[in-house]
């Protein structure tokens, strides 16, 4: 039987996040009880992150100057990503996605949910890529990919011709179904909606109307604020329209969207979402975890679940001084603040 392990700090626990001086205690890759303690060290203990939206397989074309608009970018079939990824060796492929997957680990991230671009090949090299790694993600394929997948992620609903045939197949295979929508305008949005997808992401120019809808329909939104800024599609925290999505309701979850523009690292985007946005920092942390629960079930600190989370030394580092943690998490903390990263035990 695997040795029991224990840690104390200030937990954010359950669903609300509320911060509570706690020993959490571990076996076997799960969490077998949350005790709570007078008093525990100044040591923050955090349910692991999950990337609501990735595409890990443009890592190798990181920061290439920007020149063009997003059709010309990223827009599948001969935006300038796509020629880059068919050009380059697979194995280079390979392991610049592992190298991404390393790095989101290293920064509290135990998954994700990818967009995999090229077919069944590509899912095959971003499995190949994972093998072993504290950071797992949800594959969302496509031209093929989502057979061999968890998912079909759809670029967006005016790129591909035969969405209704891919997607009625891939919900009779059991697959989450994810497209891109509203990243430039509202126009692919209620197309997106009429498939009755598990995710939309980005919402960036939706209207109230469809958001409503996605609030009614429990469809989660990711968020992706610095791919949106970085690739042009909005200059005002007016888009995405995050004050009415929340007013509305509707669920939202935090994505980092291209590793060619923007580092897969939560803590940034974190922060970035806080600043520009506003909104408040526990609902900040609530995206940046609740993926996890979404697609895995995984990224709560409770009795049963299984132990994904990290720890964070405040106690004699400058994060000591604060007089708001949600906020000082979200805004301060970054990767090389972490003691200790349990994303590992139970694979
Ligand atoms: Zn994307």
């Amino acid at each position: 039987m695997a040795e029991e392990r224990t840690f104390e700090g200030q937990v954010f626990c359950g669903d609300d996040l509320d911060l509570r001086p706690a020993r959490v205690v571990i076996q076997e890759g799960r969490i077998t009880a949350v005790e709570e303690l007078r008093r525990a060290p100044l040591r923050w203990i955090c349910p692991a992150f999950f990337n609501a939206h990735t595409h890990l397989g443009d890592t190798v074309a990181m920061d290439l100057p920007l020149t063009g608009d997003l059709v010309a970018l990223v827009t599948p079939p001969h935006g300038l990503k796509h020629r880059i990824l068919s050009t380059t060796p697979r194995q280079e492929l390979v392991a610049g996605m592992k190298s991404a997957l390393t790095y989101m680990a290293e920064a509290g991230t135990a998954g994700c949910a990818d967009f995999r671009e090229g077919g069944a090949a590509g899912v095959a090299m971003l499995r190949e890529a994972a093998a072993g790694l504290a950071c797992q993600p949800v594959i969302f394929g496509r031209e093929g990919g989502e057979q061999v997948a968890e998912g079909l992620g759809i670029s967006s609903i005016r790129d591909v011709d035969d969405a209704e045939a891919r997607v009625s197949a891939a919900k009779r295979a059991g697959k989450w179904i994810a497209f891109h929508a509203g990243e430039r305008d509202a126009h692919d949005v209620d197309n997106a909606l009429s498939f009755d997808p598990d995710l939309l992401i980005h919402c960036t120019h939706a209207t109230d109307r469809q958001l409503q809808e996605c609030a009614d329909r429990g469809i989660p939104i990711a968020l992706c604020p610095r791919s949106n800024w970085t690739l042009g599609v909005t200059k005002s925290p007016s888009h995405p329209p995050v004050d009415k999505m929340r007013a509305l309701g509707c669920s939202l979850l935090l994505g980092t969207d291209n590793v060619m523009f923007v580092p897969p690292d939560l803590f940034g985007e974190m922060s970035f979402l806080s600043t520009v946005y506003g909104v408040p920092p526990r609902e900040v942390l609530h995206a940046a975890i609740a993926g996890g629960n979404h697609f895995t079930r995984t990224s709560v600190i409770a009795p049963g679940s299984p132990a994904r989370f990290f720890c964070v030394k405040s106690g004699d580092s400058f994060l000591r001084f604060t007089r708001d943690p949600w906020m000082t998490f979200i805004k301060r903390v970054n990767r090389s603040d972490i003691e200790e990263n349990v994303l590992s035990y139970g694979r």
